[in-house]
Order: structure tokens, then sequence, then C-alpha cells
């Protein structure tokens, strides 16, 4: 039994020669060492069955199938993950073997199904437990820099170290820093010290598209590298590389005794040791391994506080309003600040122009969604009249907007697939949880920063009730913007997430046209007569044939043989690849 921890329990001793001199040495035995390992394991499962909280992480294994006495793989990183090695097919960029050489044979099907990998984080160094002579109470390292946003928050900049002394929900924690300060911070912002996530070249279940926007973008450059859990591959993980001008994408694998290799001849106990080993060499890789990817983005912390999470009712007074951004169709939308600090986007409604429950009601419709593709509503002031609805700002306003604009206008065919991937995962996630859009355009649709972007105004999706058979209907006399409404929707107000996927491939046409009122010289009338009829928009100038094929099919006269969202977000991503010479310039 002790046979496989042999190196293992090495990597550990020269670790805690390392790092942890004097915890090691209370550990001189080695057998112990994995009876105190294994102990600890068996505890912590306990704990878990016992509902105690998650103390601790079994990677990406089916932790729930685990027997109580068996000691979990990549717990302690005590014992090797036992799996078969995947097979060559999809690989994207291996490494030859016999003669050093990288070869590159790309993949067009290698990403998994619509829906991300939830990892958390894999310890794959060896570390010191809490309950056992760890006098440490700085488990925790600042991924990203926070400010305070409240006088209760506390600020963090990167690789800070922290003590966690409260967890009020999943996402807001009490954090103590090593100069005895102490405040909320965003939980996403921490990671455990010593694990996966810890590492700045881990980037969790990033996906290859979002993985290349990333390497690509300025602040990187030749060298720079993540690694990111496999798409395809459950257990494996992908090391993606700038290479100049592309990224190149390389399977790591385990072998029968669990280490970890891109090429079979050199194998790791740890990532952190492959990242070293291919830092100092490039050993058959395009490159060798520069400076870890710099995040483009920073996560949305959850809300605007901590104690916003579950309420949403804020004062007046806390919110400033900057500047008038736009006008919607209930009212001014303004860019704020609350509390002084955090810029926000402001929907006022007009007294009496709409009834405030029903107002209510989109806003607490938004408030349940929540997704990086979705815009995140954060508080709503309803005291008085005009009622305010605070949501998340996006610098760049409507993509109508921002694509008619000069700098809209210079976007690369990449950019514009990659804004049309990004809405798809948006709407896969609204179809996932049974909302209906009923107004998806470009003009409800915002930009921010590096392209993203994200979906606007649910004030029309409403949950598909079951009795309904699917269909929403709309009120009577309600108007519709025919040009982007499915014919069922359109003339029998046959509302589903199929109609909204009508509208996507229109909104695809006005990505591609760089916000083209789509059937341009066509009245409404026309529009509804024409399509019923069997007419669909042609082919825009300069729009791949993929593409095009994509928004024909999402115009089928029968909704049930329209694609899925989950399925359009699966295609856009596999065919947005630096390979493609269609998607490439
Ligand atoms: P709406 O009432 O949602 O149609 O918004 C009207 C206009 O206000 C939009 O076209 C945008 O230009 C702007 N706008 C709305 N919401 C936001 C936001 N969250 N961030 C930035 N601009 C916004």
């Amino acid at each position: 039994m002790a046979e496989p921890y042999k190196p293992y329990v090495q990597q550990w001793l020269q670790n805690g020669l390392k790092s942890r001199r004097n915890d090691f040495f209370q550990f001189i035995n080695t057998q112990l060492l994995v009876e105190q390992a294994q102990r600890n394991v068996r505890y912590k499962i306990e704990q878990q069955n016992r509902g105690m909280g998650n103390c601790i992480n079994f990677g990406r294994s089916n932790s729930s199938k685990m027997q109580q006495n068996q000691v979990p793989d990549l717990a302690l990183n005590l014992i090797p993950r036992q799996q078969s090695i995947v097979s060559p097919s999809s690989i994207q960029c291996t490494i030859n073997n016999q003669n050093n050489t990288t070869i590159g044979t790309p993949s067009s099907s290698g990403v998994s199904s619509a829906s991300s990998s939830t990892t958390s984080a894999t310890v794959l160094k060896p570390i010191t437990d809490n309950n056992n002579n760890n006098n440490n109470r700085f488990q925790y390292v600042a991924l990203f820099d926070y400010d305070a946003r409240t006088n209760d928050d506390l600020t963090i900049r990167k690789s800070d170290l922290l003590e966690i002394t409260y967890r009020k929900n999943t996402a807001w924690w009490k954090a103590k820093n090593e100069n005895g300060q102490e405040g909320w911070i965003p939980s996403n912002y921490v990671a455990k010290r010593d694990s996966l996530e810890s590492e700045p070249w881990y980037f969790k279940s990033i996906r290859r598209i979002d993985a290349e926007k990333q390497l690509m973008s300025d602040v990187n450059e030749h060298g720079s590298f993540l690694i990111r859990d496999s798409e395809t591959k459950k257990m494996d993980f992908s090391l993606s590389i700038r290479d100049n001008d592309s990224v190149k994408h390389y399977r790591i694998r385990q072998n029968e005794d669990g280490r970890f290799y891109i090429a079979r001849r050199t194998t790791f106990i740890t990532l952190p040791e492959l990242v070293t080993h291919y830092s100092k060499t490039s050993d058959g890789l395009c490159v060798n391994l520069r400076r870890p990817c710099v995040h483009i983005v920073k996560p949305e912390p959850d809300g605007l506080s901590h104690n916003l999470v579950d309420k949403w009712e804020i004062s007046r007074r806390d919110i400033k309003l900057i500047r008038r951004l736009g006008h919607g169709q209930f009212g001014d939308v303004w860019e704020g600040v609350w509390s002084d600090n955090v810029s926000v986007a402001v929907k006022t409604l007009k007294p009496g122009s709409m009834n405030p429950t029903d107002f209510l009601t989109e806003a607490s419709i938004m408030k349940k969604l929540r997704h990086a593709n979705l815009i995140q509503l954060y508080a709503v002031c309803t005291i008085e009249e005009p009622i305010y609805i605070v949501t998340e700002l996006m610098k760049n306003g409507s993509l109508l907007d921002y694509l008619q604009s000069s700098r809209g206008r210079q976007l690369k065919m990449s950019a514009l697939i990659y804004m049309a991937t990004q809405i798809a995962r948006g709407m896969a996630y609204l179809e996932q949880q049974n909302y209906i859009h009923r107004d998806l355009a470009a003009r409800n649709v915002l930009v921010g920063e590096n392209n993203t972007v994200k979906i606007a105004d649910f004030g029309l999706a409403r949950i598909i009730k079951e009795y309904a058979g699917g269909m929403y209907e709309a009120k009577e006399g309600t108007k519709f913007p025919i040009k982007w409404t499915a014919p069922e929707a359109a003339l029998y107000n046959r509302f589903t997430i199929k109609s909204d996927v009508w509208s996507y491939g229109i909104l695809l046409t006005e990505l591609i046209t760089f916000g083209r009122t789509p059937y341009p010289g066509m009245t409404n009338a026309e529009v509804l007569r024409q399509v019923d009829q069997g007419y669909r928009l042609p082919q825009p100038p300069n729009c791949p044939l993929s593409l095009y094929t994509i928004m024909r099919e999402c115009w089928h006269a029968q909704p049930e043989n329209r694609p899925s969202f989950s399925t359009l977000q699966y295609r856009l991503e596999n065919e947005y690849t630096g390979e493609n010479p269609e998607f490439s310039n």
C-alpha cells in the first residue's frame, strides 16, 4: 500500500524542507506521514458525509462514488489518479516522442457539450492540514486586486496572504490580512494557498476560445501560457501557449502512475513541476513557457456588497447620477456611482409610464438570472418615484451603436464571432433556466471592455409555464419588432426559446453587417408576408458560408427544427479557431 505513495512522499518531503521546515520535522517518519495523510483524508470524507462543509476537494474525480475507507486519489496529492490514457485522436498538438519535434493536428471537434464544467480546486501540491500542526492561519491567497467598496470591506492586492474569518455566504467572506486588517472580500477573488487555483497560470474551466482570446490580447506576448481543464476529457488538462500570432494547445495527460505528461518520455508528479520544466526548455513545445497569461477580465463580485446578495432595496442616497447614457422605452438610462466608488448603470422608470409592479417583475427576474453574459442586476430603489433599477455598467453601450461606430466597424471577423459566441452562451443559460427573452436584438445587447458582450432587457422574459405547452401567449395588442420576430410569434403570438433562436439568427446578420437594419428596403408588412411564404435574408456580403448556414438553420419554418442555443454555442466555439481560414481575418 505504501509503494505508490513513494514519489508523492518524496515530493512532500522536498516541499516540506523548502517551505515548511518546522512542520516537516514532525513528519520525519515516512510511514507515519502516509498514515497521517490517510487519516486526514478519511476524517474529511466523514466530515463531508456528515454535511460539515467541503473541507477537501477531490479534484474532478467522482467523489460521491468513493467508499468511506477509500483514500481519494488527488486529495493531498498522495496517491496518483488512476485512469486510462486518452486516445490521440482528440489531441490538437502533441510532442513527437521520438524526434522531439512539434507536430500539429488541429481538431475541429474537440470541444465538449455546452455545459461548462464546474471544477473546483484540485490540490496538487502537498499541504499541511488545518487540523494538524499547522500554525499558519493565512491559508488563502488573493488572485486579483479588490478595492474596498464600503467601510466594511478589505482592500486586497494580488498575492496577499489572507485568513478567512467568516463565510457569510458563498459569495462574500470576511478576511484578515497579515497586518491584522479585517473586512469583506468577494470569495471569487481568493484561492486556497498551494491549491492549483492559486497558480497564476491555472485558468480553471475557461474554454479554448477564451484562452485564445486572452492569450492574443496585447498584454500577453510570445510564450505567454495558461493551463485549463480539458473540454473533452474530464480528467485531463490543456496547455495553451501564445506562439507569436497564434495559440497552440497541448493536451496534458496522466500515465498509469498518475504522473502528468505532454510527451510520454518526460513525466511529472505535479503540474507546477511540469510548468517549471517547460519554462526552462521548450523540449518540443512551440516555445518555452515564459509568462503566465495575464487575466484580461477580472471576475465580477456577486452583487455590490456582502449585504446586497439577498437584500436588494437600497437607498436613493447611495446612488449619484453622473450622465445620461440613453433613453429606453420606460425612461432614461444613466451612468451612476454607488457608494461613491462603484460605477453602475441606473435605469429610471418614468412616473406613470409603466405599472411599477411589472417593472419589479422584470427586476426580480433579472436578479435571479446570473451568468457572465447576462447583465447583472445589483439593486433597486422603489420607495419613491422615479424607481431606479441599478445594474452592471457596460462601458461601450449597446451593441447596435457600437457596431455602427467607427470602432465597431474595425472589428475583425474573429471578434464578431466571439461576440456571437458570448450571446449564444448567455442565451443557452436562459434556455437552461426555461426563460425566454422575446426581444433579442443587437440593441438589447451591451458591450463592455475587450469585446465582452452581455444580454440586457429581460423585461419580456417569462418562465415557460408547463401547462402552456412551452409557449408564452403575448398580451393582445403588444407591438413586436417584426424584423427580428419569428413568424409563428409575430402571427400567432407563439413565443418560445425557438423564436428567440430565430431572433438570434437575425442578430447574427446585424453583427456581420455592422448594425445594418435587417431586410433593407422592405417594410414590416412586406417582411411578414414574404417570410411567411418562405423568403429568407440572403447571405450578407463577407459573411462566411458556415455562418450563413447557421443563420438559415435559425430561420427554419418549423421552430422545433431550429438548433438549440447550447448547440449554437457549441458550434460557434468550434468554428472560432485560428485554424479556420474563414474566421481568421
Ligand atoms: P434600454 O432602456 O435598456 O433600451 O437602454 C437604452 C440605452 O441606454 C441603451 O441603448 C444603451 O445605450 C444604454 N444602456 C442601457 N443599459 C446600459 C448599461 N447597463 N450600461 C451601459 N449603457 C446602458
